[in-house]
């Protein structure tokens, strides 16, 4: 085991190296072994630490950043987040182009954090000149050196994952996983875990998890695209609605749908079980879990890991509030009796 510092010259030393937690109460009646990669303990509360932190040394080693220079990415989710984190270390300017769709809180954290945010209209095709994929292109053309990190279709986001989430997860269970479980949003956690993972032991079985309302299990299982498929979901980060450079689909076995409700109730029983309070699509990795267990997929030889992508904190005003879950038409109210705040 690498020796911990005692001091750390910055934050970004804290990228990487997260915990691997063996699940013992939600999996009580579930064949085999399972363990929980938590990715909530980088510094950014999420797996994207990694490919922001790798993706912008890697332009520093080509060249292509210097001090001062911008770097530019669609997104007001966690990659927005790390990003930002990552230049300020770093000095570099941070862009950051989101839909309007994206909630004050988030705007007013990714600015907290120095970005400067371009809120785009939500409801316009992707070609369209105002829409956010276009205006981060046209900064990107305009800011002469700047990076644009274009996370669904950069190679080096698989990269980052074969380099640091496959060899950690292979040295903390010593070889000996059967199964990796993982959420698929561009891909690229799934995509680098499991190449890394597949070289050493080919066996290994890996399962993606896919959103009803995404077209990436029809794409796996047909490798035709399927606007059939497409519906609006609430999950954020997991599914997409267009194919992703950024993911091996030959490298996955197979992908396994899970419902906004169900990943919603069980990510709130993650916390009640496990103590473990962490992001929707966590919720949704465990339901896959579930849904696996009942198809027979483990036996009491299969040790199973599950990467949980990351934290709670940012669903406080979803899955967490009895409010939302009840807008919903979610919120079930014997199922969540017990946990209900007393009123003296
Ligand atoms: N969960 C969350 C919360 C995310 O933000 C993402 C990234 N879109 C994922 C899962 C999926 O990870 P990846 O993009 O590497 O497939």
């Amino acid at each position: 085991m690498v020796e911990k510092k005692k001091v750390y010259d910055n934050i970004l030393q804290l990228i990487g190296d997260t915990p691997l937690v063996r699940l013992s109460s939600i999996t009580k009646k579930f064949s085999g072994d399972f363990f929980a990669k938590i990715e909530s303990f980088n510094p950014g509360h999420s797996s994207k630490d990694r490919i922001a932190l790798f993706i912008i040394e890697e332009a520093e080693r080509k060249g292509i950043l210097k001090p001062g220079d911008t770097i530019i990415e669609t997104t007001s989710g966690n990659t927005g987040f790390s990003i930002a984190m990552v230049s300020i270390i770093k000095g570099y300017k941070c862009i950051l182009a989101v839909s309007s769709k994206s909630s004050n809180d988030k705007i007013d954290m990714l600015k907290t954090m120095g970005a400067k945010v371009y809120v785009c209209p939500a409801h316009v095709p992707a070609d369209d000149s105002r829409s956010y994929y276009e205006v981060a292109k046209r900064l990107h053309q305009e800011n002469e050196g700047s990076v644009y990190i274009n996370q669904y279709f950069n190679e080096l986001n698989i990269e980052a994952h074969y380099k640091t989430t496959g060899p950690e997860i292979w040295n903390q269970t010593e070889g000996q996983l059967t199964h990796l479980i993982a959420c698929s949003g561009t891909g690229g956690t799934i995509s680098g875990t499991a190449k890394f993972l597949k070289e050493q032991n080919p066996n290994i079985r890996v399962i993606g998890i896919d959103a009803f309302g995404s077209v990436l299990k029809k794409f796996h299982e047909t490798r035709a695209f399927d606007k059939d498929e497409i519906y609006p979901y609430r999950i954020e980060g997991l599914g997409k609605n267009l194919i992703p450079s950024a993911t091996d689909f030959d490298i996955i076995d197979e992908f396994i749908k899970v419902t906004d409700e169900d990943s919603a109730h069980t990510a709130r029983e993650l916390a009640r079980t496990e103590g473990l309070f962490l992001g929707y699509t966590s919720g949704a990795a465990m339901q896959g879990i579930k849904q696996l267990q009942e198809q027979g997929e483990f036996d009491e030889n299969s040790k199973v890991v599950v990467i949980f992508p990351d934290h709670g904190s940012r669903y406080m005003s979803k899955i967490y509030s009895d409010d939302w879950m009840e807008a919903q038409g979610f919120f079930d109210s014997k199922r969540e009796a017990e946990s209900q705040p007393i009123e003296i």
